[in-house]
């Protein structure tokens, strides 16, 4: 029989997939954070982990102006928004323009699916997202260890994260002591690929207009008499302001206010943070 709290649960992750908005993912915060990382929930010895790409598009102030799904990074698909920026970078000219849309470049994220042990709702599984780097340490602390998300046999992690900025660490190590997970979590397993679903017109039509915007060249927008209606569709995120392309020009950069940008093309997962608090 039917649990109406999965129900309930299922009606509410497909009206949020469908709209364009998600559930958050759960990231490591400053200091210890404990994890337990699960399997696949088809397959208990199969991929349990999910790529997800994301452009973080900003302007030459350094302020983001759009956030959307990378199709390329996330399911190897040609990328409008890779090419737009591609495009830009080629023709631009301006070094300011240049190297904004370098930062807007998409960044590499792992979704996995976790127990938050001490978060707080240590039984409901979470997404969990890591970058490339840490989830390599996972990857080593398993040929270590070996399968540490089997249920009985698996282990719980210590995540630390230390730092500040492009100089975030995180380090993983095993957890001094772990217990045998429920086999009842499986049943509220996140089905990563579908979670990585996340293609919608409007975002991508913003992402565009964006990257145009920044650019200073007109790529395939969408047309300029049917503003973007402010929509209850608008995912977690992306509470933008839809006037933002007619209030900054990226033909005029203000050099005044550029911020200074570090060397690396890497974002930190701190900067994200900033930037999407700051939203
Ligand atoms: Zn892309």
């Amino acid at each position: 029989m039917a649990d109406i709290m999965d129900l309930i649960r299922n009606k509410k992750k497909a009206i949020q997939q469908s709209s364009g908005r998600r559930q958050k993912t759960v990231k490591p915060v400053s200091g210890k954070n404990k994890f337990r990382i699960l399997p696949n929930p088809g397959d208990e010895e199969g991929q349990f982990w999910q790529d997800f790409g994301q452009h973080f598009i900003k302007d030459t102030n350094d302020k983001l102006q759009a956030v959307y799904m990378c199709v390329e990074k996330t399911h190897e698909r040609a990328c409008p928004i890779c090419e737009g920026i591609a495009q830009g970078i080629n023709e631009a000219g301006d070094d300011e323009i240049i190297e904004a849309l370098k930062e807007s470049r998409s960044s590499s994220r792992v979704l996995v699916n976790a127990l938050h042990l001490d978060g707080e709702d240590a039984k409901t599984p979470v997404i969990l997202e890591l970058s490339p780097t840490t989830f390599e340490k996972v990857l080593e602390l398993m040929e270590e260890y070996g399968n540490v998300t089997s249920l009985s046999e698996g282990i719980d992690i210590l995540i630390t994260r230390s730092g500040t900025g492009l100089n975030t660490e995180y380090s993983v190590l095993p957890a001094a002591k772990s217990k045998p997970v429920d086999a009842a979590v499986l049943k509220n397993l996140h089905n990563l690929g579908e979670y990585v679903e996340q293609e919608y017109d409007e975002g991508r039509n913003k992402a565009i207009a964006a990257v145009s915007n920044v650019s200073g060249l007109m790529l395939a927008a969408p047309p300029a008499d049917k503003p973007l209606a402010k929509s209850l569709s608008a995912p977690v995120e992306d509470s933008l302001d839809d006037d933002m392309y007619a209030e900054s020009s990226a033909e005029e950069p203000k050099k005044e206010e550029a911020i200074a940008k570090a060397d690396s093309d890497e974002i930190s997962d701190d900067e994200l943070d900033d930037m999407l608090a700051s939203l």
